[in-house]
Protein backbone atom coordinates (compact mmCIF):
# COMPACT_ATOMS: atom_id res chain seq x y z
CA UNK A 1 0.00 0.00 0.00
CA UNK A 2 1.37 3.04 -1.06
CA UNK A 3 1.84 5.78 1.96
CA UNK A 4 -0.41 8.46 2.35
CA UNK A 5 0.98 12.01 1.04
CA UNK A 6 0.27 14.51 3.08
CA UNK A 7 0.23 17.85 1.45
CA UNK A 8 3.20 19.97 2.40
CA UNK A 9 1.52 22.88 3.25
CA UNK A 10 -0.69 20.70 5.81
CA UNK A 11 2.35 18.93 7.34
CA UNK A 12 3.36 19.92 11.06
CA UNK A 13 6.18 21.89 11.39
CA UNK A 14 8.38 22.64 14.05
CA UNK A 15 9.55 25.97 14.17
CA UNK A 16 13.66 26.47 14.75
CA UNK A 17 14.30 27.91 18.47
CA UNK A 18 15.82 31.60 18.19
CA UNK A 19 17.55 31.25 21.31
CA UNK A 20 18.75 34.62 23.04
CA UNK A 21 21.05 32.91 25.66
CA UNK A 22 23.37 31.45 23.17
CA UNK A 23 23.37 34.43 20.76
CA UNK A 24 23.34 36.40 23.64
CA UNK A 25 26.91 34.47 24.56
CA UNK A 26 28.49 34.58 20.90
CA UNK A 27 27.91 38.02 20.99
CA UNK A 28 29.63 38.24 24.66
CA UNK A 29 32.53 36.86 23.66
CA UNK A 30 33.10 38.95 20.85
CA UNK A 31 33.09 41.92 23.32
CA UNK A 32 35.59 40.01 25.44
CA UNK A 33 37.83 40.38 22.75
CA UNK A 34 37.19 43.87 21.82
CA UNK A 35 37.74 44.88 25.42
CA UNK A 36 41.00 43.09 25.34
CA UNK A 37 42.44 44.26 21.88
CA UNK A 38 40.75 48.04 23.20
CA UNK A 39 42.93 47.96 26.01
CA UNK A 40 45.94 46.65 24.24
CA UNK A 41 45.90 49.09 21.24
CA UNK A 42 44.33 52.38 23.08
CA UNK A 43 44.92 51.99 26.73
CA UNK A 44 41.36 52.14 27.51
CA UNK A 45 39.66 50.24 29.45
CA UNK A 46 35.15 50.36 29.21
CA UNK A 47 34.06 51.75 32.28
CA UNK A 48 29.92 51.48 32.98
CA UNK A 49 28.72 53.34 35.78
CA UNK A 50 25.47 51.82 37.27
CA UNK A 51 23.88 54.96 39.67
CA UNK A 52 21.16 53.45 41.77
CA UNK A 53 18.59 55.34 43.91
CA UNK A 54 16.56 53.61 46.79
CA UNK A 55 15.84 49.89 47.30
CA UNK A 56 13.66 48.49 44.80
CA UNK A 57 14.50 44.88 45.09
CA UNK A 58 13.84 44.26 41.27
CA UNK A 59 16.39 47.13 40.49
CA UNK A 60 18.72 46.11 42.61
CA UNK A 61 19.00 42.81 41.35
CA UNK A 62 19.06 44.17 37.44
CA UNK A 63 21.53 46.47 38.45
CA UNK A 64 23.45 43.36 40.67
CA UNK A 65 23.36 41.37 37.32
CA UNK A 66 24.57 44.67 34.95
CA UNK A 67 27.84 45.11 37.36
CA UNK A 68 28.35 41.08 37.22
CA UNK A 69 28.16 40.45 33.37
CA UNK A 70 30.59 43.68 32.52
CA UNK A 71 33.25 42.53 35.46
CA UNK A 72 33.12 38.63 33.75
CA UNK A 73 34.02 40.69 30.33
CA UNK A 74 36.82 43.09 31.32
CA UNK A 75 34.53 45.85 31.71
CA UNK A 76 35.39 48.22 34.98
CA UNK A 77 32.13 48.67 36.74
CA UNK A 78 31.05 51.35 39.48
CA UNK A 79 28.00 50.74 41.12
CA UNK A 80 26.78 54.24 42.74
CA UNK A 81 24.13 53.21 45.42
CA UNK A 82 21.76 56.13 46.88
CA UNK A 83 18.92 56.67 49.09
CA UNK A 84 15.76 56.78 48.20
CA UNK A 85 15.10 60.32 49.62
CA UNK A 86 17.99 61.34 47.47
CA UNK A 87 17.12 65.14 46.43
CA UNK A 88 16.57 65.71 42.69
CA UNK A 89 20.22 67.72 42.90
CA UNK A 90 22.65 65.52 44.15
CA UNK A 91 21.30 62.93 42.19
CA UNK A 92 22.15 66.24 39.34
CA UNK A 93 25.66 66.24 40.40
CA UNK A 94 26.20 62.71 40.69
CA UNK A 95 25.49 62.44 36.87
CA UNK A 96 27.54 65.30 36.04
CA UNK A 97 30.56 63.91 37.70
CA UNK A 98 30.40 61.17 35.70
CA UNK A 99 29.38 62.83 32.61
CA UNK A 100 33.15 64.71 33.55
CA UNK A 101 34.88 61.14 34.40
CA UNK A 102 37.39 59.78 31.68
CA UNK A 103 37.17 56.57 32.67
CA UNK A 104 33.39 56.18 32.32
CA UNK A 105 31.94 55.72 29.00
CA UNK A 106 28.73 54.31 29.84
CA UNK A 107 26.40 55.83 32.32
CA UNK A 108 23.19 53.94 33.31
CA UNK A 109 20.26 55.08 36.11
CA UNK A 110 18.28 52.25 36.95
CA UNK A 111 14.84 53.55 36.32
CA UNK A 112 12.26 53.99 37.82
CA UNK A 113 13.45 56.81 40.02
CA UNK A 114 11.56 57.69 42.78
CA UNK A 115 8.71 60.19 42.72
CA UNK A 116 10.07 63.25 43.84
CA UNK A 117 13.01 63.12 41.06
CA UNK A 118 11.96 64.47 37.37
CA UNK A 119 12.89 61.15 35.77
CA UNK A 120 13.12 63.10 32.29
CA UNK A 121 15.68 66.11 33.69
CA UNK A 122 18.33 63.36 34.72
CA UNK A 123 17.98 61.49 31.63
CA UNK A 124 18.92 64.73 29.87
CA UNK A 125 21.19 65.40 31.93
CA UNK A 126 23.42 62.38 30.73
CA UNK A 127 26.03 63.03 28.44
CA UNK A 128 24.27 61.77 25.06
CA UNK A 129 28.16 60.19 24.25
CA UNK A 130 27.91 57.89 27.78
CA UNK A 131 23.86 57.01 27.55
CA UNK A 132 24.94 53.31 26.58
CA UNK A 133 20.49 53.19 27.85
CA UNK A 134 19.73 54.87 24.34
CA UNK A 135 16.66 57.36 26.17
CA UNK A 136 18.76 60.30 25.69
CA UNK A 137 16.29 62.80 23.05
CA UNK A 138 19.59 63.40 21.07
CA UNK A 139 19.63 59.20 21.12
CA UNK A 140 16.64 58.93 20.56
CA UNK A 141 16.13 61.50 17.21
CA UNK A 142 19.40 60.23 16.02
CA UNK A 143 18.17 56.86 16.02
CA UNK A 144 14.35 57.99 14.45
CA UNK A 145 16.46 60.34 11.81
CA UNK A 146 19.24 57.38 11.44
CA UNK A 147 22.36 60.19 11.40
CA UNK A 148 24.97 60.40 13.50
CA UNK A 149 26.21 58.44 15.96
CA UNK A 150 23.73 57.36 18.61
CA UNK A 151 23.13 54.69 20.62
CA UNK A 152 20.02 52.53 20.18
CA UNK A 153 18.09 51.25 23.27
CA UNK A 154 19.23 47.70 24.41
CA UNK A 155 16.02 45.60 24.37
CA UNK A 156 15.71 46.47 20.81
CA UNK A 157 18.73 46.28 19.40
CA UNK A 158 18.54 42.71 21.23
CA UNK A 159 16.13 41.66 19.00
CA UNK A 160 17.81 43.05 15.73
CA UNK A 161 21.04 40.88 16.77
CA UNK A 162 18.50 37.93 17.81
CA UNK A 163 17.21 38.21 13.91
CA UNK A 164 19.93 38.74 12.13
CA UNK A 165 22.35 36.35 14.03
CA UNK A 166 19.73 33.18 13.47
CA UNK A 167 19.44 33.94 9.57
CA UNK A 168 16.24 36.22 9.24
CA UNK A 169 17.30 39.50 8.24
CA UNK A 170 14.66 41.69 8.47
CA UNK A 171 15.66 43.83 5.25
CA UNK A 172 13.02 43.71 2.91
CA UNK A 173 10.35 41.89 5.03
CA UNK A 174 7.00 42.64 6.24
CA UNK A 175 7.52 43.28 10.01
CA UNK A 176 4.68 43.72 12.26
CA UNK A 177 5.48 45.31 16.12
CA UNK A 178 2.67 44.84 18.78
CA UNK A 179 3.39 47.37 21.48
CA UNK A 180 4.59 51.19 20.84
CA UNK A 181 6.43 51.80 24.14
CA UNK A 182 9.50 54.09 24.24
CA UNK A 183 11.56 50.99 25.51
CA UNK A 184 10.64 48.81 23.09
CA UNK A 185 8.23 49.14 20.69
CA UNK A 186 9.13 52.56 18.60
CA UNK A 187 12.39 52.60 19.19
CA UNK A 188 12.26 48.89 17.41
CA UNK A 189 10.28 50.58 14.11
CA UNK A 190 12.77 53.23 14.26
CA UNK A 191 15.47 50.69 14.28
CA UNK A 192 13.54 48.30 11.65
CA UNK A 193 13.30 51.14 8.94
CA UNK A 194 16.81 52.34 9.13
CA UNK A 195 18.39 52.16 5.70
CA UNK A 196 21.70 50.27 7.14
CA UNK A 197 22.30 46.54 8.13
CA UNK A 198 19.26 45.09 10.20
CA UNK A 199 17.14 47.80 9.10
CA UNK A 200 15.21 48.23 5.53
CA UNK A 201 12.30 46.18 6.65
CA UNK A 202 8.74 47.46 6.14
CA UNK A 203 6.99 48.29 9.23
CA UNK A 204 3.76 47.76 10.76
CA UNK A 205 3.31 49.12 14.38
CA UNK A 206 -0.03 47.69 16.36
CA UNK A 207 -1.13 48.73 19.80
CA UNK A 208 -4.50 48.26 21.94
CA UNK A 209 -5.97 50.84 20.00
CA UNK A 210 -5.68 48.63 16.84
CA UNK A 211 -9.07 47.50 16.12
CA UNK A 212 -8.33 43.54 15.27
CA UNK A 213 -5.00 42.81 16.31
CA UNK A 214 -4.99 39.10 14.20
CA UNK A 215 -5.75 40.73 10.82
CA UNK A 216 -2.17 42.81 11.31
CA UNK A 217 -0.32 39.86 12.79
CA UNK A 218 -1.08 37.44 10.67
CA UNK A 219 -0.01 39.43 7.55
CA UNK A 220 3.67 39.51 9.54
CA UNK A 221 6.67 37.84 7.64
CA UNK A 222 8.02 38.86 10.90
CA UNK A 223 6.17 39.27 14.24
CA UNK A 224 7.45 41.18 17.15
CA UNK A 225 5.30 41.12 20.44
CA UNK A 226 5.93 43.47 23.32
CA UNK A 227 2.67 43.80 24.59
CA UNK A 228 3.11 42.63 28.56
CA UNK A 229 -0.19 40.29 28.06
CA UNK A 230 0.71 36.60 28.89
CA UNK A 231 0.30 34.53 26.00
CA UNK A 232 -2.14 36.37 23.78
CA UNK A 233 -1.18 36.04 20.45
CA UNK A 234 -2.42 32.71 19.61
CA UNK A 235 -1.65 29.99 16.63
CA UNK A 236 -4.62 31.75 14.58
CA UNK A 237 -3.20 35.20 14.75
CA UNK A 238 0.27 33.86 12.84
CA UNK A 239 0.76 33.02 9.57
CA UNK A 240 2.64 29.71 8.44
CA UNK A 241 6.25 29.99 7.98
CA UNK A 242 6.19 33.16 10.12
CA UNK A 243 9.22 34.17 12.33
CA UNK A 244 8.38 34.90 15.92
CA UNK A 245 10.59 37.17 18.96
CA UNK A 246 8.50 37.19 21.66
CA UNK A 247 9.66 40.20 23.86
CA UNK A 248 6.90 39.77 26.84
CA UNK A 249 8.17 38.78 30.18
CA UNK A 250 5.20 38.40 32.37
CA UNK A 251 5.09 36.10 35.74
CA UNK A 252 1.81 34.25 36.28
CA UNK A 253 0.27 32.29 38.98
CA UNK A 254 0.99 28.74 38.89
CA UNK A 255 0.03 26.58 42.03
CA UNK A 256 2.00 23.36 39.84
CA UNK A 257 5.46 25.53 40.74
CA UNK A 258 6.93 25.54 44.09
CA UNK A 259 7.55 29.01 44.03
CA UNK A 260 3.97 29.70 43.04
CA UNK A 261 4.56 31.48 39.51
CA UNK A 262 6.06 30.86 36.00
CA UNK A 263 7.38 33.43 33.55
CA UNK A 264 5.92 33.36 30.20
CA UNK A 265 6.24 35.64 26.93
CA UNK A 266 2.97 37.45 25.16
CA UNK A 267 3.17 34.18 23.08
CA UNK A 268 1.13 30.98 23.03
CA UNK A 269 4.66 29.43 22.57
CA UNK A 270 3.32 25.76 22.73
CA UNK A 271 0.58 26.26 19.84
CA UNK A 272 2.87 29.32 17.70
CA UNK A 273 5.57 26.84 17.50
CA UNK A 274 4.11 24.27 15.28
CA UNK A 275 3.03 27.50 13.19
CA UNK A 276 6.25 29.75 12.81
CA UNK A 277 9.05 28.55 11.10
CA UNK A 278 11.30 30.21 13.91
CA UNK A 279 10.35 31.71 17.46
CA UNK A 280 11.92 32.75 20.32
CA UNK A 281 11.22 31.00 23.74
CA UNK A 282 10.53 32.97 27.19
CA UNK A 283 12.78 32.59 29.12
CA UNK A 284 15.85 32.32 27.31
CA UNK A 285 14.78 34.58 24.37
CA UNK A 286 15.48 38.81 24.40
CA UNK A 287 15.76 38.61 28.28
CA UNK A 288 19.94 37.61 27.79
CA UNK A 289 20.26 39.82 25.29
CA UNK A 290 19.25 43.12 26.67
CA UNK A 291 22.16 43.18 29.24
CA UNK A 292 24.93 42.15 26.30
CA UNK A 293 23.44 45.64 24.57
CA UNK A 294 24.52 47.45 27.02
CA UNK A 295 27.36 45.84 27.11
CA UNK A 296 27.85 46.67 23.37
CA UNK A 297 27.40 49.95 24.02
CA UNK A 298 29.53 50.59 26.36
CA UNK A 299 32.11 48.93 24.82
CA UNK A 300 30.92 50.64 21.64
CA UNK A 301 31.32 54.02 23.83
CA UNK A 302 35.29 53.50 25.14
CA UNK A 303 35.75 52.80 20.76
CA UNK A 304 34.66 55.61 20.31
CA UNK A 305 36.20 57.81 22.96
CA UNK A 306 39.65 56.20 22.10
CA UNK A 307 39.36 57.24 18.85
CA UNK A 308 38.76 60.58 19.77
CA UNK A 309 41.92 60.63 21.90
CA UNK A 310 43.59 58.75 19.03
CA UNK A 311 42.47 61.46 16.63
CA UNK A 312 43.86 64.13 19.01
CA UNK A 313 47.27 63.39 19.35
P1 LIG B 1 4.27 48.87 27.92
O1 LIG B 1 3.19 48.47 28.86
O2 LIG B 1 4.98 50.17 28.10
O3 LIG B 1 3.70 48.84 26.42
C1 LIG B 1 2.87 47.81 25.97
C2 LIG B 1 2.43 48.10 24.56
O4 LIG B 1 1.56 47.03 24.16
C3 LIG B 1 1.64 49.40 24.45
O5 LIG B 1 2.01 50.08 23.27
C4 LIG B 1 0.19 48.91 24.36
O6 LIG B 1 -0.66 49.75 23.58
C5 LIG B 1 0.34 47.57 23.69
N1 LIG B 1 -0.75 46.70 24.06
C6 LIG B 1 -1.19 46.35 25.31
N2 LIG B 1 -2.25 45.57 25.25
C7 LIG B 1 -2.53 45.39 23.94
C8 LIG B 1 -3.53 44.68 23.25
N3 LIG B 1 -4.47 44.00 23.88
N4 LIG B 1 -3.52 44.71 21.89
C9 LIG B 1 -2.56 45.41 21.23
N5 LIG B 1 -1.59 46.11 21.85
C10 LIG B 1 -1.58 46.10 23.18
O7 LIG B 1 5.32 47.68 27.94
P2 LIG B 1 6.86 47.60 27.49
O8 LIG B 1 7.01 47.97 26.07
O9 LIG B 1 7.69 48.25 28.51
O10 LIG B 1 7.09 46.03 27.65
C11 LIG B 1 6.36 45.09 26.90
C12 LIG B 1 6.68 43.70 27.38
O11 LIG B 1 8.06 43.45 27.16
C13 LIG B 1 6.49 43.48 28.89
O12 LIG B 1 6.06 42.15 29.10
C14 LIG B 1 7.86 43.68 29.47
O13 LIG B 1 8.03 42.97 30.68
C15 LIG B 1 8.71 43.10 28.38
N6 LIG B 1 10.07 43.64 28.36
C16 LIG B 1 11.09 42.72 28.31
C17 LIG B 1 12.39 43.16 28.27
C18 LIG B 1 13.47 42.14 28.17
O14 LIG B 1 14.60 42.46 28.38
N7 LIG B 1 13.18 40.91 27.81
C19 LIG B 1 12.74 44.57 28.35
C20 LIG B 1 11.61 45.45 28.30
C21 LIG B 1 10.33 44.97 28.33
P3 LIG B 1 -0.97 51.30 23.96
O15 LIG B 1 0.26 52.07 23.61
O16 LIG B 1 -2.11 51.63 23.10
O17 LIG B 1 -1.26 51.30 25.43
Amino acid sequence: MPWPVVPRHHQPMTAQIISGREIAEEIRAELQERVASLKEESGVTPGLATVLVGEDPASQMYVGMKNKAAAAMGIHSRQITLPADTPHDELLGVVEGLNADPDIHGILVQLPLPDHIDEGAIIEAIAPAKDVDGFHPINVGRLATDSGDFFAPCTPSGVIEMLVRSGHDPSGKHVVVVGRSNIVGRPLASLLMRKAPGGNATVTVAHSRTPDLGAVTREADILIVAMGRPEMITADMVRDGAVVIDVGTNRVDDATRERGYRVCGDVLFDEVKEKAAAISPVPGGVGPMTITMLLANTVDSAARAGARVGAAT
